[in-house]
């Protein structure tokens, strides 16, 4: 469910280091636009303006509308004095989004939509005789059928692919059969049309819910009696419409593959380490998973009486579920003894409904799980951490301002490939990235990265180009 995803996973907190005005735009306004509820579009226009400096005048700061560290303390209140915190190294070393003359020039994204591998028909073997004869129906249909023989020939072929992938599941069969049957569907541009009968086709939660969608559609009087024109248009704004699709990344929660056993090694004392609410002891342990080896630190304080969090172990279970690049990704892990001091800000933006931050993380690579109201299932700190960990990759990989060459090609793939896997990806290009690595690790290796691979090339070349998907 996106709402509650939006609520569990609060946007990425930044670790910003310079004082942004008016006239700054990027991601970071963004989150500046967030914390302080309003519109996000990204760009620091006079409305924010005004709205820091209610915020700063509120809150006992100097109103000067510019935002430096001490209203990013109050704001957000994630990044740790580095005096304070002597283990880790100064922010100054921190890891600084990639230059864009240290790597090759991305390839433009692909300007075609089919780039997969077709597949061979499924096999017919223990499908029940109904299945297969009200299969076969709808094969018929996708191979005879004339409107289905006019269209372009890429059309009829993926038309004919798809249905012939489902002989256990008519359903899907029906309702490609029939959408390249319409009217409207024939005058629709080819690359749409090809899209709509990948999305359409899918086992995916996508695609089972856009089906659904599309059979309400078109069976609508207001479809049936549109002259072609209308229907065309019928279906691209169902196309474009974001309410018809539903929140993959909530399918299946758990992602795939054999999970590794982490081992723990430590613990060691830290005097000083820096949580949300300033310097305090706390335990080191180190989580080594495969390749990886992640600093876990854990509060010596009790967990805020109420409240549930994640013991080290479910962490370190957490991470030994999570792909390698996830891990690669993050620097360290603290396990925070109180809630964040974000959640008063997030309750006043979204009232009742927000039930507290779940998790929060800097460009650097820092994570922060808080502990919450709800006890959390242990495998959502799986996918959790993939999201909020797919922001750092983002703000890492494209940079943190919007404007850059990198976001850009992020935005034409977004455009180009024409779907979403979540409504809570649209909300933003950020979450949209994050939304998209998620649906892709949890589709790794599986039949359905195929279907996705298929739905969204552009963005597909780009993460396979940025090492994201290896
Ligand atoms: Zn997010």
């Amino acid at each position: 469910m996106a709402v509650t995803r939006v609520f569990s996973s609060p946007p990425v907190a930044g670790r910003p280091d310079t004082t942004l005005r008016q006239g700054a735009a990027g991601p970071i306004v963004e989150e500046l636009q967030r914390k302080l509820g309003l519109a996000v579009d990204g760009k620091f226009g006079p409305a924010t303006l005004e709205a820091v400096r209610r915020f700063q005048e509120a809150n006992g700061l100097s109103s000067d509308g510019a935002v430096g560290a001490a209203t990013w303390a109050k704001l957000a209140l994630t990044s740790p004095p580095p005096a304070s915190n002597p283990d880790q190294p100064p922010a100054a070393s921190e890891p600084r989004p990639t230059n864009n003359t240290t790597r090759p020039p991305a390839p433009p994204p692909r300007p075609d939509t089919f780039t997969v591998p077709r597949e061979p028909p499924a096999s017919r073997e223990g499908i029940s005789a109904d299945l297969l004869a009200e299969f076969d129906a709808y094969r018929g249909i996708a191979t005879d059928d004339e409107r289905i023989r006019a269209l372009p020939r890429s059309v009829q072929l993926n038309v004919l692919e798809e249905v012939e992938r489902h002989p256990a599941n008519p359903d899907a069969a029906r309702v490609v059969a029939y959408l390249a049957r319409e009217r409207g569907f024939a005058l629709l541009p080819e690359k749409t049309a090809n899209t709509l009968v990948n999305l359409l086709g899918g086992t995916n939660e996508v695609s089972r819910h856009a089906r659904a969608q599309f059979d309400r559609l078109s069976s609508r009087q207001e479809f049936i009696k549109a002259t072609d024109a209308e229907q065309a248009r019928q279906i691209q704004q169902f196309f474009a419409d974001p309410k018809s699709l539903p929140d993959i990344t909530s399918d299946p929660p758990i992602l795939p593959g054999r999970p590794d056993v982490p081992r723990i090694t430590g613990p060691r004392d830290v005097p000083a380490h820096g949580f949300q609410g300033g310097a305090a002891p706390a335990r080191e342990y180190l989580v080594e998973v495969g390749q990886t080896t992640t600093p876990v630190f854990v509060t010596t304080q009790a967990v805020q009486a109420g409240l549930f969090q994640h013991s080290l172990q479910e962490i370190a279970k957490g991470l030994g579920a999570t792909p390698l690049e996830t891990r690669k990704a993050i620097r360290q892990i603290t396990i925070e003894p109180k809630t964040s001091r974000l959640d008063d800000h997030w309750h006043k933006t979204y009232g009742e409904a927000f039930k507290g931050s779940y998790m929060e993380v800097t460009f650097a690579g820092d994570v922060f799980v808080f502990p919450t109201k709800e006890r959390r299932a242990k495998d959502e700190i799986q996918k959790a951490l993939v999201h909020e960990v797919g922001h750092i990759q983002s703000g890492q990989l494209l940079g943190q301002n919007y404007d850059s060459a990198e976001w850009r090609r992020w935005d034409a793939a977004i455009a180009s490939d024409g779907v979403a896997v979540s409504q809570y990806a649209r909300t933003s290009k950020t979450e949209d990235f994050s939304e998209t690595v998620t649906a892709f690790y949890a589709a790794r290796g599986t039949p359905k990265e195929r279907e996705l691979r298929a739905l969204m090339p552009a963005r597909y070349a780009l993460l396979r180009h940025h090492g994201v998907l290896s």
